[in-house]
């Protein structure tokens, strides 16, 4: 058993909150450019910075992470670090040259927004050639032998489509899909009656358990969907979910130099600028962080609070809790709960759960988890 340490293994940095479209999900309502991106500079320095504490893994994302003219010196820079690196794209973009660019320089992962049928992709996506362009984008990828994976958001829109979406996505040979849940932030705080609804919420899980047991099109389930129960179980694997990393091993980066544990978290979960102080400083500050850094069984509210799982699962994906309840812990979105209401009984933990469950023996805090 080793300790659990705090390291950004896994960052997603927006590299310009430019883009060519304006989704009506769009987490952070991502448009024009800011007025103060980090520049050429102080990009590649980041890069340094973060391999020097320990990152493994880089998504560039955006806004549109081909707007920005450097993407391709940023993402060289992070590689020669050392980082293995990915990138995240709505395809508007990502022409035949981008397509030669991204195979050159040999990400790990590509990741395409992919939301719907073409009529709903292009209602979500207010542009009316953007599914023609993400399919093209796929081919061109395919082309060159680049493997890609699709990123889809569920609401009310799509929970209808997904069956369709899945064939699409096979006909354009995709490798694999990744399904996570529109959260009511950015563009969306307007919308919130497309969210999907927690009544549409089991059939989402139960969607996704066919789609997952199908050959053809490997389905990822997102960190905002589960947890625990009979079927959040079988989504998960058996295995244990071990709840939010944002802050612990996940940062979120903003294209003007701002932290987060994690991009999708809003404006509220902000602890600071590399520009008043070093990455190295945000991140070791001990005070930093301390939503997930020093949870307890007090940090959660609602159902969580008494949860069995909670000193694994602390509420699910922070954001999705966050954005709903206004607390970190307090996720209307679990299928654990639901059963609960229905009067479903619970399995019996698994091995691999039990016996991560058993070391938590204190407070449900990370300082106290292990690797
Ligand atoms: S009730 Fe909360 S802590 Fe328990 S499994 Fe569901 S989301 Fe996780
Ligand atoms: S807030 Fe949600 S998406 Fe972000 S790191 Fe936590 S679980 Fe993952």
């Amino acid at each position: 058993m080793t300790e659990f340490t705090f390291y950004p293994h896994s960052v997603v940095w927006e590299i310009t909150f430019a883009c060519n479209m304006r989704c009506i999900h769009c987490g952070t309502s991502a448009g024009k450019k800011r007025p103060d991106e980090l520049t050429d500079d102080e990009a590649l320095k980041l890069c340094d910075e973060l391999a020097a504490l320990g990152t493994k893994w880089l998504t560039i994302s955006g806004g549109e992470p081909l707007l920005r003219p450097d993407w391709q010196q940023i993402a060289r820079r992070a590689k020669a670090d050392g980082i293995e690196i990915g990138i995240i794209s709505n395809g508007y973009a990502l022409d035949e040259d981008a397509a030669d660019a991204i195979a050159g320089i040999g990400f790990t992962n590509v990741g395409l927004s992919f939301d719907g049928i073409e009529k709903t992709h292009n209602y979500i996506r207010q542009r009316d050639d953007s599914f023609r362009r993400v399919t093209n984008a796929m081919d061109f990828l395919h082309k060159r032998g680049v493997k890609f994976c699709a990123v889809s958001q569920i609401s009310n829109l799509n929970i209808g489509e997904m069956d369709q979406m899945r064939r699409i996505l096979i006909e354009h040979h995709a490798n694999a899909w990744q399904v996570q849940l529109t959260t009511t932030t950015g563009r969306m705080k307007g919308l919130a009656d497309m969210i999907l609804s927690l009544d549409n919420y089991p059939r989402l899980i139960d969607k996704l358990l066919e789609l997952r047991a199908l050959d053809g099109l490997k389905v990822n389930v997102g960190e905002n969907i589960g947890y625990y129960g009979c079927k959040g179980t079988e989504l998960w694997d058996e295995l244990p979910y071990l709840g939010c990393y944002a802050g612990t091993r996940i940062l979120g980066v903003e294209s003007n130099g701002t932290i987060k544990g994690c991009l999708s978290m809003p404006e509220d979960f902000v602890e600071g600028n590399i520009r008043e102080r070093s990455l190295t400083e945000i991140w070791n500050d001990p005070n930093g962080f301390a939503y997930n850094r020093r949870f307890t069984r007090e940090s959660a509210d609602g159902p969580c609070r008494d949860c069995h799982y909670l000193p694994m699962c602390r509420g699910g994906c922070t954001t999705t809790s966050y954005s709903q309840t206004g607390c970190i812990a307090n996720n209307p979105y679990c299928i654990y709960q639901m059963e609960l209401r229905q009067g479903i009984k619970p399995p019996p933990d698994p091995e691999a759960i039990a016996e991560v469950l058993a070391r938590f023996d204190g407070p449900p805090a990370r300082q106290t988890g292990t690797e």
